[in-house]
């Protein structure tokens, strides 16, 4: 059974095989993209190059790109500890053309991958097209010999991509594995399909047009290819497990937190271990690119995240800060393949030991708080928003935190009450604001990063973004 490393390395192997350059993962934070929270797709770093505004010295390429899904248009926060396939942090396969081979080729290639490279029964996999895609439907039977039932036509925007409101666009056709009939969910397009027995694997995209305006849509002059495989979910698949907290990395990671809390990795709380074992990931290879915890912008998703982790570790009964105790497993499965982990391993301990120090200190008041004011609160009900505001603004509990932590019961947040409470402390502030400079919290972190260094923002126009993986 290979593990996860040896997946990815067959994955980009192969690509290079068949004349792809291997990219190396390029930073979590986007250097061409302002309006951009994460990179949270393969395709990110690439995307001057499809718009013709960047030359490369090659026309195929395939990386293993960093991804965090935990903001945005794509926001996978809700899911982590929920579903069995979804992370905040993950690794992103990818193959590229660039004006390079199209359709054919690309479907030809994932299925020689899948098939015969990594060698999964063909009769376990389905796949989805946009509906009018007839082109990619006899590609399909033609390749890999699908019947037409195991070719799912689907007219939502799940299979057409688009890069914005204008620019490339184009259908996509997605690879799913069927996990088996003993778990829930339903085929893509049907009414139960958010279950987790059919796992969406790959999504190949097919950049066909140029979306010159609302309504009109040109044929691009040279169609490109843009695809994604979560190497946790492929891991799952290959390593005989359906979810993907049960792969090797995760396994090694969830030991750890295990370990350390001696709560029982498959018990009840096993959810905790989960979460923290993903938040661990997502912080580290945040703070190893450069993010610091801070009350805005990006810093405030990382500090969102570590929180929420604390949280769950608090759960399991931690008694002093634990995160920073399992930077050591993460940089032993994941430091050789991302070197910059060893690099900020200092840094990143450093960052979750003191975030979590301080944080501990409101921690279990705030959740004494929530406890009394949803005592009484059932499934449906919602807690005030003066109280949730009270625990983010005097305890520090942002407020998917305090959601997280009422959701099992059911309870929600009264989202109207809290921003109201929220605009009015801002309107008060500005009252009072007597011009004293930048907060004094935050400078900590700069102390921080300042004396320990940081190892982010030097590799952007260095080679080490393109060199070899
Ligand atoms: P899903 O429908 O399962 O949420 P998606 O359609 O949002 O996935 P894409 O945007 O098509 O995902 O991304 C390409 C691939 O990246 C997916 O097919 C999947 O293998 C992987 N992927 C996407 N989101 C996540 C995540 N949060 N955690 C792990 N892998 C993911
Ligand atoms: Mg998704
Ligand atoms: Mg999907
Ligand atoms: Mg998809």
């Amino acid at each position: 059974m290979s593990g996860v490393n040896e997946i990815r390395s067959t994955f980009l192997d192969f690509f290079e095989k068949n004349g792809h350059q291997k990219v190396v993962s390029a930073p979590l934070v986007p250097r061409n993209d302002p309006t951009l929270m994460f990179v949270n797709a393969g395709m990110v770093p690439f995307k001057n190059v499809f718009t013709g505004l960047e030359q490369r010295p090659y026309s195929t390429a395939a990386s293993s790109q960093k991804c965090v899904r935990a903001g945005g248009k794509h926001n996978d926060l809700d899911n982590v500890g929920y579903t069995a396939r979804h992370h905040t942090f993950f690794e992103m396969l990818g193959n590229f053309s660039f004006g390079d081979y199209f359709k054919e080729r690309a479907i030809e290639l994932a299925w020689t991958l899948i098939t015969k490279e990594y060698g999964l029964p063909a009769d376990r996999l389905l796949v989805t097209i946009y509906h009018d895609d007839e082109e990619a439907a006899g590609h399909w039977k033609k390749i890999a010999g699908l019947s037409d039932d195991r070719i799912i036509r689907i007219a939502t925007s799940d299979n057409f991509w688009s890069m914005g409101d204008t620019g490339p666009c184009g259908p996509c056709s997605e690879i799913f594995f069927d996990h088996g009939e003993g778990i829930p969910g339903g085929p893509p397009g049907s009414p139960d399909e958010d279950g987790d027995r059919f796992i969406e694997i790959w999504n190949l995209v097919f950049m066909q047009f140029d979306q010159i305006e609302p309504g009109n849509r040109i044929p691009l002059p040279r169609p490109s290819i843009d695809t994604g495989m979560g190497l946790e979910r492929i891991s799952a698949v290959l390593q005989g497990v359906h979810d993907n907290y049960e792969i090797d990395l995760f396994r090694a990671l969830i030991g750890a937190s295990a370990q350390l809390t001696g709560v029982d990795p498959d018990g009840p709380q096993k959810a905790s271990h989960k979460v923290i074992a993903d938040h661990l990931r997502a912080s580290a290879f945040l703070v190893a690119d450069g993010v610091l915890p801070s009350n805005e912008g990006r810093g405030y998703v990382l500090r969102r995240i570590m929180r929420r982790a604390m949280r769950h570790a608090q759960l399991l009964g931690a008694q002093d800060p634990l995160m920073h105790r399992l930077v050591p497993a993460l940089v032993r499965e994941m430091g050789q393949a991302f070197p910059e982990l060893v690099r900020a391993e200092a840094l990143i301990s450093e960052t979750l030991k003191l975030e979590e120090t301080r944080f501990r200190t409101t921690l279990s008041r705030g959740l004494g708080l929530l406890e009394d004011a949803s005592a009484a609160l059932g499934s449906g009900d919602v807690l005030a928003g003066e109280t949730a505001f009270k625990l983010y603004d005097t305890y520090g509990f942002p407020l998917d935190l305090t959601q997280d932590a009422l959701r099992q019961r059911g309870v929600g947040v009264d989202l109207e009450g809290f921003n109201a409470a929220m605009e009015r402390q801002k309107a008060e502030a500005r009252a009072a604001w007597s011009g004293s400079g930048e907060a004094a919290d935050d400078q900590i972190w700069f102390r921080i990063r300042d004396e320990l260094g940081a190892t982010e923002f030097l590799g952007y126009e260095t080679e080490q973004a393109e060199g070899a993986v």
